[in-house]
């Protein structure tokens, strides 16, 4: 699809910001929100990253900028937010999409462990919500789409911070969704199961082996590419979705049926 036939895509018109969009699941969003007319705004730490997927995006004539911005400063998210109002006139799509996957269960979970993945996994989400929902009352209208995963609709052994946070980003969604109804703002948690980006490295550091134990627990035998929570990322970006809110949409290939 060019960039002119995107003009009349499913997000036309529509202004996006991704977090943790350098790579991985967000960088898949970025271009599925491009080519569907959006225009959208990546931010992350991981600047190189980030400057090359906002302009490879750029070079096939999409509206993509990239932004340094670490989602556990409360300054950062009043700076991005304001300037994206500044920028493009309006802040329509928020995905609360960064994250970290440490290991460590409940015997062996250092506090810095613990607090470093609660500051980015769920105070990130909460920090995000804010700062956006502040512009989107105003004008009436904005969808938040926050990342969980399946390890926030059940217990994750070995993974006690992250379990955490994802079912914090379920439940204050929730929450959120219920405050901003009348506001024309949606609110909904996206749930993946085992998605193919370098996170799954966290599994490959724990041993040889790992990865391929935890692919025999999906019923459908395979894990998922980004896209494929990209395309269910999409549809809560759109007006398609315009009456969902604080649901949770699984994407999980049956992980958690
Ligand atoms: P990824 O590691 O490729 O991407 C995560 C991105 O978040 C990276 O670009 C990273 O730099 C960024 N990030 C980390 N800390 C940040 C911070 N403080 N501020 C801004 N950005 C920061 O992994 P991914 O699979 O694309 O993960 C995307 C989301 O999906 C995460 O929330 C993750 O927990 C969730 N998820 C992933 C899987 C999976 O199997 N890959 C499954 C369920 C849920």
């Amino acid at each position: 699809m060019s960039s002119a036939e995107a003009m009349a895509g499913r997000l036309a018109g529509k202004v996006a910001f991704i977090t943790g969009g350098a790579r991985g699941q967000g960088a898949s969003e970025a271009a599925m929100f491009c080519r569907e007319g959006a225009t959208v705004v990546i931010g992350d730490v991981l600047d190189d990253d980030g400057e090359a997927t906002a302009q490879a995006l750029r070079a096939d004539g999409f509206a993509c900028s990239y932004v340094h911005h670490d989602v556990t400063s409360e300054s950062a998210w009043a700076a991005v937010v304001a300037g994206i109002v500044e920028q493009h006139g309006r802040f329509d799509v928020l995905v609360n999409n960064a994250g970290i996957f440490p290991r460590g269960g409940i015997l062996d979970t250092a506090l810095a462990v613990w607090e470093k993945v609660i500051a980015i996994n769920q105070t990130g989400v909460f920090l995000g919500m804010q700062a956006a929902a502040r512009v989107m009352v105003e004008q009436r209208s904005g969808s938040i789409i926050n990342i969980s995963s399946v390890a926030g609709l059940e217990g994750t052994p070995g993974f006690i911070g992250y379990g955490t946070s994802k079912w914090a980003v379920r439940g204050m969604t929730k929450s959120a969704a219920k405050e901003l109804a009348a506001f024309g703002v949606r609110v909904n948690s996206v749930h993946p199961g085992i998605i193919e980006t370098p996170m799954l490295q966290t599994f490959d550091d724990i041993a040889p082996g790992v990865r391929d134990a935890v692919k025999m627990r999906i019923p459908m035998g395979r894990t998922a590419e980004a896209i494929e929570v990209a395309n269910l990322v999409l549809y809560l970006a759109s007006d398609e979705s315009s009456y969902s809110s604080g649901s949770e949409f699984i994407v999980d290939g049956g992980w958690s049926a």
